[in-house]
């Protein structure tokens, strides 16, 4: 049975002070708040990791950028990185303007791409402002960890088969693998030359048991750097993560928008398996059409050489 808090008008929540500072501290950290500031905050005020995380949603809801529903969600994975160390890894929705409602990031995808970029390794736990809908249960039902994580809402507690029975996952399509748990790359592109070293590693990253179609994006800014985003599938295909959606979700938990005044360049990198990212980035690229034009690449793969 789901676990529901009993004392819901108690429940430890920061004041908008509190708020703004730490909307602050992860913003600098790109939507991350680091181990040392969880345990510096749960000594701080006295309480556990999950008062820590549940009070955090509001923060989480303040990255969204909603223009069409006005619904600000906010997500958090409350993840392990290579060393053991607990980190929060924060999400929200995003809403593309003049385009279809299919294509929008929701909230819990954000946030578990935002962890599977910055190179979490396990998920205990997800906390989300709101009720997940269908899609998100079906996104989470493609991580390693779906059978074991926590899903945290604002007072109750579930875990993911208790909100999707009888689920449909990557081994029905005979994958064995599962996003943070991919298949060891066996490949590598062709040809390296003028291109980025890190957009060339993202697009090898990209989970795509379904297509093959090794494909990343990433956003140049003017002052703040470079984005990069992974396509992330799912087995029941809708609700995969498409590159660019992965890299927009990222500018976006900077505190960034998508305008000429912060976007300089957009590259799409892809090796078309079974796909093609190009159409849906457009799609995706035509509610900002200030934006310089993307530059689509395509590379082939072959097979990495053996290191003797
Ligand atoms: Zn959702």
């Amino acid at each position: 049975m789901p676990t529901t808090l009993t004392q819901a008008g108690t429940a430890f929540s920061f004041s908008a002070e509190q708020q703004q500072q730490l909307y602050l501290i992860i913003k600098h950290h790109v939507g991350i708040l680091p181990s040392s500031d969880v345990a510096a905050l749960c000594k701080q005020y006295d309480q556990p990791v999950d008062a820590i995380l549940r009070a955090c949603l509001p923060i989480a809801a303040q990255f969204a950028v909603a223009p069409i529903s006005q619904f600000f969600v906010g997500a958090i994975v409350c993840g392990l990185d290579s060393q053991g160390e607990l980190h929060f890894y924060f999400g929200a929705n995003v809403e593309f303007s003049q385009q279809a409602l299919s294509l929008v990031v929701h909230a819990e995808q954000s946030a578990i791409n935002n962890a599977w970029l910055n190179g979490a390794k396990k998920i205990v736990k997800i906390a989300i402002s709101d009720a997940p809908c269908g899609y998100c249960r079906q996104f989470m039902n493609e991580l390693a960890d779906a059978q074991s994580f926590d899903i945290l809402l604002p007072k109750q507690q579930f875990k993911l088969a208790e909100l999707l029975p009888c689920a449909f996952g990557p081994n029905d399509l005979g994958n064995v693998y599962s996003l943070f748990n991919p298949a060891p790359q066996q490949h590598q592109f062709v040809t390296r030359a003028e291109l980025d070293a890190k957009l060339l590693d993202c697009a090898l990253s990209a989970y795509v048991p379904y297509s093959e179609n090794y494909s990343a994006v990433k956003i140049s800014t003017f002052n703040n750097g470079d984005f990069y985003g992974c396509y992330a599938e799912n087995a029941a295909y809708s609700p995969s993560l498409s590159p660019l959606q992965s890299a927009i979700s990222q500018l976006h938990l900077a505190g960034l928008l998508m305008n000429k005044e912060v976007v300089q360049g957009i590259e799409l990198l892809q090796t078309q398996g079974k796909e093609n990212q190009l159409s849906v980035s457009q799609a995706v690229l035509a509610s900002y059409p200030e934006l310089p034009v993307l530059q689509s690449i395509s590379l082939a793969l072959c097979i990495k050489p053996t290191v003797v």
